[in-house]
C-alpha cells in the first residue's frame, strides 16, 4: 500500500510498514473507535450512573464516576479515541462539568452519521448539516435558558447539588453544595457587568480519615506539611511570613573534593564553619522580622535548630503551587535567595498553626491579608473516597463558578436536549433531502442524553422517550427524565438546573470533534521505528486495531 505505480515502476512514497486506511474504511475505523469510548462512559451518566474501577499499570486503583477521569485513566491509543478524550479534557478545563455528556454527544453524532453514510449521504453533506444544526441548537439553548441572580445562594446550591448527584458524596451533597457555594462566593470578585471567579483561589486539600461529613471550609490556606522541628512553636499569632523557594542548607560541592584533615581541631573548624553559615542564614531571616518560614526546599537540621531557638515556626518541602497560593493569600513575595529577603517581602496572617488532622499534622494559615483565599479540607474514610470526593467537589465548584460568571441556567435531566431536539426537527423541515436527514440525525443524537439517563435509571428508554417527546410537543419545555421516581417530570419543579455554559460547551466541542472526524478519509500511520524501545504506542497501534476491525 506504501507504493504507487508509474509506468510499471513502483514509486515509494511512504516508509515500509506504514499502515494506511482510506475512504470509508478510515471513517469506519474512526467511528468505531469513538463508539467504543461512548460505550465505556455511558453507563456512568446521571445520578443513577454507575462507577468505574480503573487499575493502572502500577496496580493503583481509581474508583470514579467522572467522565474526564475515566477516559484519562483508560489510556486509549486509537487516534480518534484520543480525540474523544480531548473533548472531555476541554470540557473539564472550560466549564468543569458535563464531560460525559460531551463525549456521548460526539459519539452519537458519529454513529448517526455512519447510518447516513450507509444510506448514501456524503460525509461533507453531513458535516454541513451538523454545522447548521449546531448554530441553531446553540441559539435555541440560549432562548430556553433563564437568567438568574448570581447572588442567590439557593439557586447556586441547587446547581451544585445536581452536579454532584451520582457521585460518591451524593448522600452529603447538600452540605457539600453549601461548601462549594460558600467558597466561590468568598473568592468571587465584582467586575463591571458581573462577577469574576478564579477557581484556583479555592484550594482543595484532602486527608483520609474521619468521614465525608467532616469535610470543612477553612478561610485561609491549609498545607499538608507539619512543622519541621519538634522544638519549634506550633502556633504563631499575627505572623509575618517569609516565603522561600531556596534551600536552607550549605551547598555541597558538586565535584568530589577531598579534604585532608590532619588534626581534630581542623575538623571542628570545618564543621563550625558550616554551622556558622547556617546560623548566618537563619539570623538573616530572623532580622527581617519573620516569625514563620515557608520553604519549598529542604531545611538543614542545624538550621532547624537555630530557627527553633529564634522562635520561628518553619515548614519545609512545600509544593510550588502551594507556595504561590500562600504568597497570594498573605500578600508576600516568594524570595529566591535569603540575602534578598526584605521586610516588604513578608506575608501576613493572623494565625499560623499546626493542627492534627487524622493521623497527620497539617499547617493552617488563617486570617490572611487577602480574604479571597479559602481551602476546602476534604475528609473521608479512605484515600479513594477522598479522591473521588475531591473530584465531585471540583464539579460543584466549577458549576457554581459557571453560573456566577454567566448567570443563565437550563433544565437538566435531558430536558434541554429534548427541547432543542424538538426545535431542530421543526427547523429541518425547511430543508430538502439529505441535508434534512443530517439535521434530524443531530436532533436524535441530542436525544441520546435523556435516553441514556432513562436507561441508567433502569427504565424502558423507548417508553420514556415517547412520553418525553409528547410532553415537549405540548410545549412543556422543562420536561425531563426524573431518574429517582422513574418518570418524566418538570425539571424546574424538581430543582434540576444546570449552567447554560456547560451545555453550550458540550454541544460545541462535541460537534466540532464529530465534524473533524467525519472529514477524515485517510488514516496514515507510520510504522514504529525499530530503535524505539519505549512502549509509546500511538497512531500505528491504533490504526492496526482499527483496520483489523474491518
Ligand atoms: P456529566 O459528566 O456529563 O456531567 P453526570 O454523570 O454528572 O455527567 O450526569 C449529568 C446528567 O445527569 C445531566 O444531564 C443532568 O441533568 C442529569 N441529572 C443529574 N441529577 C439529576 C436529577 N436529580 N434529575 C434528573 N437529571 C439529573
Ligand atoms: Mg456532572
Amino acid at each position: 500500500m506504501a507504493a504507487s505505480e508509474l509506468a510499471g515502476q513502483p514509486i515509494l512514497i511512504l516508509k515500509e510498514g506504514t499502515k494506511r486506511a482510506r475512504g470509508r474504511e478510515a471513517l469506519h475505523a474512526n467511528i468505531t473507535a469513538a463508539r467504543i469510548i461512548v460505550e465505556a462512559v455511558k453507563s456512568s451518566l446521571g445520578p443513577k450512573g454507575m462507577d468505574k474501577m480503573l487499575v493502572d499499570s502500577y496496580g493503583d486503583v481509581t474508583i470514579t464516576n467522572d467522565g474526564a477521569t475515566i477516559l484519562d485513566e483508560m489510556d486509549v491509543q486509537h487516534p480518534a479515541a484520543k480525540m474523544m478524550v480531548e473533548i472531555a479534557k476541554t470540557q473539564d478545563d472550560e466549564v468543569g462539568d458535563g464531560t460525559t455528556t460531551a463525549v456521548i454527544l460526539a459519539g452519537e453524532l458519529l454513529s448517526k452519521a455512519e447510518d447516513l453514510i450507509e444510506k448514501g449521504v456524503h460525509p461533507t453533506i453531513i458535516v454541513d448539516g451538523y454545522r447548521r444544526a449546531t448554530e441553531k441548537a446553540l441559539g435555541y439553548l440560549r432562548k430556553i435558558a433563564v437568567k438568574v441572580d448570581p447572588r442567590k445562594k439557593d439557586l447556586l446550591r441547587r446547581v451544585a447539588t445536581i452536579s454532584m448527584a451520582g457521585k460518591i458524596l451524593a448522600e452529603y451533597k447538600e452540605s457539600m453544595a453549601d461548601l462549594a457555594v460558600g467558597a466561590i462566593l468568598q473568592v468571587g470578585e465584582k467586575i463591571p457587568g458581573g462577577y469574576e471567579v478564579d477557581i484556583d483561589d479555592v484550594k482543595v486539600e484532602k486527608k483520609a480519615g474521619e468521614s465525608l461529613t467532616d469535610t470543612t471550609f477553612v478561610k485561609g490556606i491549609v498545607i499538608d506539611k507539619e512543622v519541621v522541628h519538634p522544638g519549634m512553636r506550633k502556633r504563631v499569632e499575627n505572623a509575618r511570613i517569609a516565603i522561600l523557594n531556596c534551600a536552607l542548607e550549605v551547598e555541597k560541592t558538586k565535584i568530589d573534593a577531598k579534604i585532608n584533615i590532619e588534626d581534630p581541631n581542623q575538623m571542628k573548624a570545618f564543621l563550625d564553619e558550616e554551622e556558622t553559615t547556617l546560623k548566618e542564614m537563619v539570623d538573616k531571616i530572623t532580622r527581617t522580622g519573620a516569625k514563620v518560614l515557608i520553604c519549598e526546599k529542604g531545611i538543614d537540621d542545624v538550621a532547624q535548630h537555630f530557627l527553633a531557638k529564634n522562635g520561628i515556626l518553619a515548614v519545609r518541602r512545600v509544593k510550588q503551587s502551594d507556595l504561590e497560593k500562600i504568597a497570594k493569600a498573605t500578600g508576600g513575595k516568594i524570595a529566591t535567595n535569603i540575602h534578598d529577603l526584605r521586610l516588604s517581602d513578608l506575608g501576613f496572617a493572623k494565625l499560623v498553626e499546626e493542627r492534627r488532622v487524622g493521623e497527620d499534622k497539617m499547617t493552617f494559615i488563617e486570617g490572611c491579608k487577602n480574604p479571597k483565599s479559602v481551602t476546602i479540607l476534604v475528609r473521608g474514610g479512605t484515600n479513594r473516597i477522598v479522591e473521588e470526593a475531591e473530584r465531585a467537589i471540583h464539579d460543584g465548584l466549577c458549576v457554581v463558578r459557571d453560573v456566577v460568571q454567566d448567570p443563565w441556567v437550563v433544565a437538566g435531566g435531558g430536558a434541554a436536549e429534548a427541547e432543542v431536539a424538538r426545535r431542530l426537527r421543526k427547523y429541518a423541515e425547511k430543508f430538502a433531502g439529505k441535508e434534512q436527514l443530517a439535521i434530524v440525525a443531530f436532533a436524535e443524537a441530542l436525544e441520546s442524553i435523556p435516553m441514556i439517563l432513562a436507561e441508567n435509571a433502569g427504565l424502558e428508554p423507548i417508553d420514556i422517550m415517547v412520553q418525553l417527546r409528547a410532553e415537549h410537543n405540548r410545549r412543556h419545555a422543562w420536561a425531563g427524565v426524573e431518574p429517582f421516581a422513574g418518570v418524566v417530570a418538570d425539571m424546574a419543579k424538581r430543582n434540576v438546573y444546570e449552567p447554560l455554559a456547560v451545555k453550550v460547551q458540550a454541544l460545541k466541542s462535541a460537534s466540532e470533534a464529530a465534524g473533524m472526524i467525519l472529514r477524515i478519509d485517510d488514516l496514515i500511520a507510520a510504522s514504529k521505528t525499530k530503535e524505539e524501545k519505549t512502549p509509546s504506542k500511538g497512531l500505528e497501534e491504533g490504526a492496526k486495531e482499527a483496520t483489523s476491525e474491518l
